[in-house]
C-alpha cells in the first residue's frame, strides 16, 4: 500500500518561482502522477550529449538531457548518474547554492528524463571516474527540470544481472536502453551503412521490392496475407526477393542491392528468425569471382566499420572437399581438418589397419585431431562417441571411432608411427581414427557413402571442438584478426539434393541456379530420372557459392540461369511438368525469354553479421524487436485473434 504526504515547496531559486504541490507516495514511485509537477521541455536546447564532456569543456555552460541512471544522496549534495546513448554524466545539485533543485532532485528516481542546465566543472582527480569518458568532470546543476516520470520498470538498464529474455522482450524498450544493446543496435547501424556505401561506391543501386508478393522459391513456408478485393485470394511474404532481383537484371539495372527483411514461416531454431535481413545483391555478366570480389569487399568495410581489420581475398574450398576434410558444407577452419590416413598407407597397410579395427577399407579412415585436448582419463576417453550432435544422428551406427592412442600403438606399432608423422600429431592432441563400421549385417551400414560417412565424423569432430574449447582455445579471441576470423569460400555445390521424405530431387539452392557448363550433357542425359535415387543427377555441379564464417554460413549465392530452354531443362529434371512451372513462375519464365542477359548473385545474413561482430550469442541480441522461438513478439503481443468482422471483410471462417 501507498502512504501519501503532501508537501508544499516554494521554488525559491527556480526561474519561475513556482509553488510545487507534491503527492509523495512511499514506497510506490507514481508521486508524481497527477500533479503539476512535470515541468515544461519549453525552449530549452540540448548543448551536449551525455558522453561528450571533457575536462577541456570545464567552465562553460551547458544543457544535458537524459535519463537518471542513478541518483545518490548523500545530504547536501545529491548525484545523478544521467545517461543517454552516448554515456552518462556526473550531474551534481547543491541544496546550499541551489535549494530548488535539490529539492526536486530528491524526488528523482531511476529512469525519470529530466533536464539540467548548469557549469561544467573538473573533479578533484582523487574523485576521477575512469571507467567512463566523462569521468573527469561534472555539471553543477543551476536548473533541474523533470520532463517526465518512470514507472520502476521490472528492472534497470543499469543492472548487472540480466532478467529472464521473456521479460527483456516484453518490456524491449528498457532492455533496449541498457548498454549493451545500444552498442548492438549502433554497431547494426555502422555495418549497414558501411555495406551501403561501399556497394553504392562499386555502382550497385539500392533498389526496393515488394513485400506483398507471390510465392518465391526458397524452399521454406510462406507468411501468406489474404486479399480483401480478391476473396481467396493471398500475397505471400518474400523469403527472398529473388525473382524481382533477377527481373532488375532483365529490367537493366545492371547492379542491384538491398538491404531486405525476408520472411520464413520455419520451425525456429536458437538462430533463426521468422524476419530476418538479408544484403542482398544481383549483378549481370559476373563470373563467380567477381561476386566474391564485391561481397568481400563489403565485408571488409563492413568488418572496418566495427573495428575489425580483415584480410581479403578469402580461401576457396570445393564442396567435395570441405565434406571430404570437414564433414560439413561450412567448415571451420579453426581447428585442424581430418584427414585421411590411407593416404599414408600401402595398400596392404590399409587392409591390415582396416581388418584389425573392424573398418571398411574402401571408405576413409578419418583422423580426427583436436589440439591441446588429449591430457584426458581413459574413463573420459571411452565416452567420445556418446553425445552431442553426433550420438543424434546415429554416428555410432555407422562409424568406428579408435580413440586410445595407446592400444593403436601396441597393436600395431608401425602403422601407429607412420599415421602419427602423416597426421603430424603433437604430444598433447586428443586424436581418434575413424573408419566407417564393418558390420555387413547392418543394412543401413551397406548402404553408407563416403560422404554420409564423413558427414557422421564431422560432427563428431565438432562436438570434441565444443566439448574441449577451453583446451585448445581456438574459439576464443586472440585479437589476431586473421585468426579470429576465418573465412572461407565454399563452392561447386550440386546441383540437386535427394529428398528422401519425399523420394525425389530437390534443387539444392533454388531452381534457377545455373550448373557447369560441363555438366549440361550429364543434365541432358539423366532429364527424366526425378524419382531415381541413383541417378547421376547428384554429380551434376552448380555455380553455386556460399561464403563461411569460423563455421557459420554467411551467405549463398549462385550464377543463375538465363535461357528459357535450360531454366525449362532443369524443372523437368525435377520432375516439374511445364504447367506446374508455368503456374509456380510463369511470369518469370516470360520474363527469361526477353532478353535476359547472364547474371548472378547472393545474400546475405546482415543479423549473424552484425551478431558476430558485436561478439553476441543471440540474433536477438542484434535484432531490435525480435520474436521469440515461438515466432512470438512479447512486446505488442504479436500474433493475436482478430475480429469477426475483420474476418468477415476478408472472406475467411475459422474452423474452430
Ligand atoms: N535468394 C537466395 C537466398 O535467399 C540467395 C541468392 O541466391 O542470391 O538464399
Amino acid at each position: 500500500m501507498c502512504l501519501g504526504v503532501l508537501l508544499r515547496i516554494r521554488g525559491a531559486a527556480s526561474a519561475s518561482g513556482t509553488v510545487y504541490n507534491l503527492r509523495f507516495s512511499f514506497p510506490c514511485n507514481l508521486l508524481l502522477k497527477g500533479e503539476a509537477l512535470l515541468d515544461f521541455l519549453g525552449d530549452l536546447k540540448r548543448s551536449h550529449m551525455c558522453g561528450a564532456l571533457r575536462s577541456s569543456d570545464a567552465g562553460q555552460n551547458a544543457v544535458l538531457m537524459g535519463w537518471v541512471n542513478r541518483r545518490r544522496d548523500l545530504g547536501s549534495l545529491i548525484f545523478i548518474d544521467l545517461r543517454d546513448r552516448t554515456g552518462v554524466t556526473q550531474v551534481v545539485v547543491n541544496r546550499e547554492l541551489n535549494p530548488a533543485a535539490h529539492a526536486k532532485a530528491g524526488l528523482l528516481r531511476n529512469e525519470y528524463v529530466i533536464a539540467v542546465i548548469g557549469k561544467v566543472k573538473q573533479r578533484d582527480p582523487a574523485t576521477f571516474n575512469k571507467n567512463i569518458p566523462t569521468g573527469e568532470v561534472e555539471l553543477a546543476v543551476d536548473e533541474l527540470r523533470i520532463l517526465n516520470e518512470a514507472k520502476l520498470p521490472p528492472f534497470l538498464p543499469g543492472d548487472t544481472v540480466l532478467p529472464n529474455e521473456e521479460m527483456r522482450l516484453k518490456y524491449r524498450y528498457i532492455d533496449l536502453r541498457r548498454e549493451a544493446m545500444q552498442f548492438n543496435i549502433e554497431m547494426r547501424h555502422k555495418v549497414s551503412k558501411a555495406i551501403r556505401d561501399y556497394l553504392s561506391a562499386q555502382g550497385f543501386f539500392e533498389i526496393e521490392t515488394p513485400f506483398m508478393t507471390r510465392s518465391t522459391p526458397e524452399g521454406a513456408r510462406d507468411y501468406l496475407v489474404p486479399s480483401r478485393v480478391q476473396p481467396g485470394s493471398f500475397y505471400a511474404l518474400p523469403q527472398s526477393p529473388q525473382m524481382f532481383k533477377q527481373i532488375l537484371m532483365i529490367s537493366g539495372f545492371d547492379k542491384y542491392y538491398q538491404i531486405v527483411r525476408c520472411f520464413r514461416d520455419e520451425d525456429l531454431r536458437a538462430d533463426r528468425q521468422p524476419e530476418f535481413t538479408q544484403i542482398d545483391l544481383e549483378m549481370t555478366y559476373p563470373q563467380p569471382e567477381q561476386v566474391y570480389a564485391v561481397v568481400e569487399g563489403f565485408l571488409k568495410a563492413a568488418f572496418q566499420a566495427a573495428g575489425q581489420a580483415i584480410q581479403t581475398s578469402f580461401p576457396r574450398m570445393s564442396y567435395d572437399q570441405a565434406i571430404r576434410r570437414y564433414g560439413n558444407d561450412k567448415p571451420d577452419l579453426r581447428l585442424p581438418a581430418m584427414v585421411d590416413v590411407r593416404e599414408a598407407l600401402t595398400g596392404e597397410e590399409v587392409e591390415e589397419l582396416a581388418a584389425k579395427l573392424r573398418m571398411r577399407k574402401e571408405l576413409p579412415i578419418l583422423l580426427i585431431r583436436i589440439p591441446k585436448a588429449g591430457n584426458i582419463s581413459g574413463t573420459e576417453r571411452r565416452t567420445i562417441g556418446t553425445y552431442g550432435a553426433y550420438q543424434h544422428v546415429g554416428g555410432p551406427n555407422f562409424v568406428q571411432p579408435i580413440s586410445d592412442p595407446k592400444r593403436l600403438a601396441k597393436d600395431l606399432p608401425a602403422l601407429s608411427e607412420k599415421i602419427a608423422q602423416f597426421a603430424q600429431l603433437a604430444p598433447d592432441d586428443l586424436w581418434l581414427l575413424a573408419g566407417a563400421l564393418n558390420k555387413p549385417e547392418i543394412p543401413a551400414v551397406m548402404e553408407q557413402s563416403a560422404q554420409h560417412f564423413c558427414e557422421k565424423c564431422g560432427f563428431l569432430r565438432l562436438d570434441l571442438a565444443q566439448k574441449y574449447a577451453e583446451k585448445h582455445g581456438a574459439f576464443k579471441k586472440t585479437g589476431d584478426v586473421a585468426q579470429d576470423y576465418r573465412f572461407l569460400w565454399v563452392t561447386d555445390f550440386p546441383m540437386f539434393e535427394w529428398d528422401n521424405d519425399e523420394k525425389r530431387w530437390n534443387p539444392a539452392h533454388h531452381p534457377f541456379t545455373s550448373l557447369h557448363e560441363e555438366d549440361m550433357a550429364k543434365l541432358e542425359a539423366n532429364i527424366d530420372s526425378a524419382h531415381d535415387p541413383k541417378s547421376p543427377l547428384g554429380e551434376i555441379r552448380a555455380l553455386a557459392y556460399d561464403v563461411v564464417l569460423n563455421g557459420t554460413e554467411l551467405g549463398s549465392g549462385s550464377i543463375r540461369i538465363h535461357r528459357q530452354d535450360i531454366q525449362s531443362k532443369i524443372f523437368q529434371a525435377l520432375g516439374m511438368s511445364h504447367d506446374e512451372a508455368r503456374a509456380r513462375f510463369g511470369f518469370f519464365l516470360e520474363a527469361l525469354e526477353y532478353g535476359t542477359p547472364p547474371h548472378g548473385g547472393i545474400a546475405l545474413g546482415l543479423d549473424r553479421i552484425v551478431m558476430i561482430l558485436a561478439g553476441a550469442e543471440s540474433l536477438r541480441e542484434v535484432i531490435p524487436f525480435p520474436k521469440t522461438a515461438r515466432a512470438v513478439d512479447l512486446m505488442v503481443d504479436a500474433p493475436t485473434p482478430v475480429s469477426e468482422a475483420q474476418l468477415r471483410e476478408l472472406g475467411i471462417k475459422l474452423k474452430t
